[in-house]
């Protein structure tokens, strides 16, 4: 299982591409640009709310669900892989893993960003919050993944940023857990949670899980089973 945002595709290079585009669109002082990065806390401020700050600093004159729609859009569209994410996936599968995207947001939102990233035809299964009535760290959100990738939660893995949300809400099923710390990241945690393993970005905690589970594609050998400790024979 792995999180979208800042695990798989890294959200401030997208941001910041968006705030220069909507600056220049507007009229606005390109210098603004790093103000416009510090409102959006990165990307965990309410958007109406940041949206709302954006538009009364530069004057932008349109409705707030006009503005939220096209910052949505935009920003989601952008949404793009790495090559390296992108082989990191395919070598996962490769050596029988399912992969579910477990993601918190609005649906309309998360959904975007999938269909731009090119995601959907790279994984199993995809589950985001708002459809499932419940968001991370919810157990049911992770049961509800494993379920729709046609496996149990037995000897899964869980890949992402949020210590909170990620980690510990994996861990909370029995599930084994990748932090993917990122640099730019400024939440505090609570949970206390203790990754399995730690890694900064999303192929390194691929790879990670590979050899940890013995299942590099190095040595020519048949992959295993999808789901390490289940019973589960291999496809
Ligand atoms: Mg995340």
């Amino acid at each position: 299982m792995s999180d979208l945002d800042d695990t798989l595709v890294e959200r401030p290079p997208l941001f910041r591409a968006w705030a220069e585009r909507f600056l220049a669109s507007v009229g606005a002082p390109a210098d603004l640009l790093d103000w416009v990065v510090e409102q959006d806390h990165g990307g965990h401020r309410p958007r109406r709310e940041f949206l709302a700050a954006l538009a009364a600093r530069t004057g932008y004159d349109v409705p707030p669900d006009v503005f939220l729609d096209s910052h949505n859009d935009a920003l989601s569209g952008s949404y793009r892989l790495t090559e390296e994410t992108r082989a990191a996936l395919k070598e996962a599968r490769a050596a029988g893993w399912s992969v579910a995207v477990v993601t918190n947001g609005p649906t309309s939102v998360q959904t975007a960003k999938i269909e731009a990233s090119g995601l959907a035809e790279l994984v199993d299964a995809v589950c985001i919050s708002e459809e499932v009535g419940v968001a991370k760290p919810d157990p049911l959100i992770f049961r509800t993944a494993a379920g729709r990738a046609g496996e149990s939660l037995d000897g899964a893995w869980m890949l992402g940023d949020n210590l909170d949300a990620d980690i510990a809400g994996a861990q909370g099923v029995g599930a084994r857990a990748v932090w993917v710390r990122r640099d730019y990241d400024r939440l505090g945690y609570t949970s206390g949670a203790e990754p399995d393993l730690v890694v900064t970005s999303f192929a390194e905690a691929v790879r990670a899980v590979l050899d940890t589970t013995g299942q590099r594609a190095t040595s020519g050998s048949c992959p295993g089973p999808a789901w390490p400790g289940t019973s589960r024979p291999p496809a």
